[in-house]
């Protein structure tokens, strides 16, 4: 019925909307997390362990930098929501399943196509 898939296509767009502020707002969270833990490492050089502040220096970078990722791919997907072509496979034309896009709401292939590309990767 099209009536349910309007209906479903902009709970996902209010869905990926909320996902997209929140990660967004935790994205500038962990960057004031890594500003902060680099400045207070520095000041407090001589007390902290410097191996153990290196390390979760590096461990915030990967944090931040997968963080960034998942930002990207959000807005990459609220793009393909605005021109409609959010839930469409980008190889065979086929819908993507609503249970998939909920969970990734960034996919751009549905699971048999995804899985051929990960295969040929
Ligand atoms: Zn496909």
């Amino acid at each position: 019925m099209t009536v349910t898939a309007d209906r479903a296509t902009s709970e996902l767009g209010s869905l990926l909307l909320s996902r997209y502020e929140e990660t967004a707002e935790r994205y500038q969270t962990q960057l004031h997390t890594a500003v902060v833990l680099r400045r207070d490492g520095r000041e407090l050089g001589d007390i902290a362990d410097e191996g153990t502040m290196a390390a979760d220096v590096e461990q915030q970078d990967m944090l931040t930098a997968s963080l960034h990722e998942q930002l990207v791919r959000m807005e990459e997907a609220l793009r393909r929501y605005e021109d409609g072509s959010l839930g469409t496979c980008e190889r065979c034309g086929g819908q993507i399943p609503e249970g998939r896009l909920e969970i990734m709401p960034w996919a751009t292939h549905c699971v048999p196509c995804q899985a051929a590309a990960d295969k040929h990767r």
